[in-house]
């Protein structure tokens, strides 16, 4: 008879849940296990989390619990980082071993090599569409830029099966873990925007739906690759990225959905060039857990490159950016959707960081951290992979991009109406 803890992270779903399904066929009594984790909700200037992802998680959490409770299961919370709060935990309730799935960033790893110190552990690989060990070479042979990458990937292609939902869950207690709200956790709570084209809530039947109206319903994804680099509206892109980063979603999932759509509708370049970021996605995660703490330092992967220094008046410049109150029209309204909403297109993240990089010259690190309290998606793996990109610090072959703002403003704001609107 062996009692286990199966403790959820960035993997908010019962469906396609390796380690959670390893964890069930292993032990015969299983508690599941949600943990506020201090070096999250607990950090002083800059934050980690703003109130719109805070909102966006326990979304999240709510779902997980509905749908373990429907299947006669309990989510048990506890608070503090999971090397410490999780032993506590298994010690009170005669658990001796730990399930979880592995993460690729290298704070979540260090807390993992903590955890295992201390109790038995089981890590599972599940957040990249490819598992790491279907690469085809080793993990510290990744290549070095995404193209090449990629290229080898899609020369020798394997994505697993999407693992079903557990059938029933006997985990062991009968009361109900209670939730923190926004305000117990030092948040205010803040109405929607109008002007809001990020409209959704967290959990895996929120995620599920967008992927029913998005893909199935609109079809839009026939057509992503035209409309992708938009900046208006909800349907330009997929939104998936938010569902992702909690787990709500998997990547095989949303691949197994449309290489459906592709036998029913027909593949196009749109079909493909999902997928093609979905390879993005892997490679920054891929990058993460080869580069460990490099990736959140100055100089990136290439130390050896020349150190770029601020100027004296940086800290107002920081301000002014992140305050949408810089001298461009365009980045401003950019950096107001954010701090109102919660999200930015891509376009508009990949503008704001060059103006931060380029025309401010401010340290990368300053708008990833901002970035990452900020976004209702943030990935560690894919925040601070793209700013490093667009630093020169990071995989990009070229060092550093510049993108011309006004440029920019006239190809994807032609008429100023995204600039009106978050004026
Ligand atoms: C400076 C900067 C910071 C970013 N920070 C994050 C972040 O914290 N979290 C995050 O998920 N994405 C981040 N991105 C990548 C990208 O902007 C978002 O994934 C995308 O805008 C999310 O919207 P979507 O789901 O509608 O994307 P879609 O265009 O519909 O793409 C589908 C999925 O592909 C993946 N994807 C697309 N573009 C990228 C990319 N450039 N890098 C990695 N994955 C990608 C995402 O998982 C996304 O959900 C960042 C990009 C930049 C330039």
């Amino acid at each position: 008879m062996q009692t286990g803890i199966f403790c959820f992270r960035n993997d908010l779903r019962l469906h396609d849940n390796q380690a959670l399904s390893a964890a069930l066929d292993t032990c015969d009594k299983l508690h599941l296990v949600y943990a506020f984790e201090d070096r999250l909700w607990k950090g002083s200037a800059p934050n980690r989390i703003s109130t719109h992802r805070a909102r966006f998680l326990l979304e999240s959490l709510q779902c997980l619990m509905k749908q373990i409770n429907r299947l006669g299961g309990r989510l048990k919370i506890v608070h503090g980082n999971i090397d410490i709060s999780i032993p506590q935990f298994m010690h009170k309730h005669g658990a001796e071993i730990c399930f979880l799935s592995k993460e690729s960033a290298w704070e979540e790893n260090k807390t993992e090599e903590a955890l295992s110190k201390v109790v038995p552990t089981t890590l599972i690989s599940s957040p990249t569409l490819i598992h790491p060990n279907d690469l085809p070479f080793a993990l510290s042979e990744l290549p070095e830029t995404f193209t090449q990458f990629r290229k080898k990937v899609e020369k020798n292609w394997t994505v697993r099966p999407c693992l079903s939902p557990p059938e029933s869950l006997n985990s062991d207690g009968t009361t109900h873990a209670n939730l923190p709200t926004l305000l117990d956790l030092g948040f205010t709570m803040n109405s929607l925007d109008p002007r809001s084209c990020f409209t959704f809530h967290g959990g895996s039947s929120s995620g599920k739906k967008r992927v029913k109206d998005w893909l199935w319903d609109k079809q839009c994804l026939s057509s992503y690759k035209l409309t992708r680099n938009g900046m208006t509206g909800p349907d330009f892109s997929s939104r998936f990225s938010a569902w992702l980063a909690t787990g709500s979603l998997s990547p095989r999932e949303i691949y197994e959905e449309i290489k459906k759509y592709e036998i029913q509708y027909g593949a196009n370049e749109s079909t493909y060039w999902l997928i093609f970021e979905l390879l993005w996605r892997d490679f920054f995660h891929f990058l993460a857990r080869v580069h460990g703490s490099k990736i959140f330092q100055s100089r990136g992967i290439h130390p050896e490159r020349e150190k770029r220094l601020e100027p004296d008046d940086a800290e107002d410049r920081f301000d002014k950016w992140k305050n949408g109150r810089t001298n461009n029209p365009f980045v401003n309204a950019n950096m107001n959707e954010l701090r109102i909403t919660g999200w930015m297109s891509n376009r508009g993240r990949q503008n704001v960081a060059s103006y931060l990089i380029n025309n401010l010259e401010l340290d990368w690190r300053r708008g990833a951290q901002w970035f990452e309290e900020q976004l209702i998606d943030y990935d560690p793996c894919s925040n601070y992979g793209n700013w490093l990109y667009l630093s020169g610090f990071g995989s990009d072959p070229q060092p550093g991009r510049y993108f011309n703002l006004e440029k920019q403003a006239a190809t994807y704001d032609p008429q100023g109406k995204y600039t009106n609107t978050w004026s």
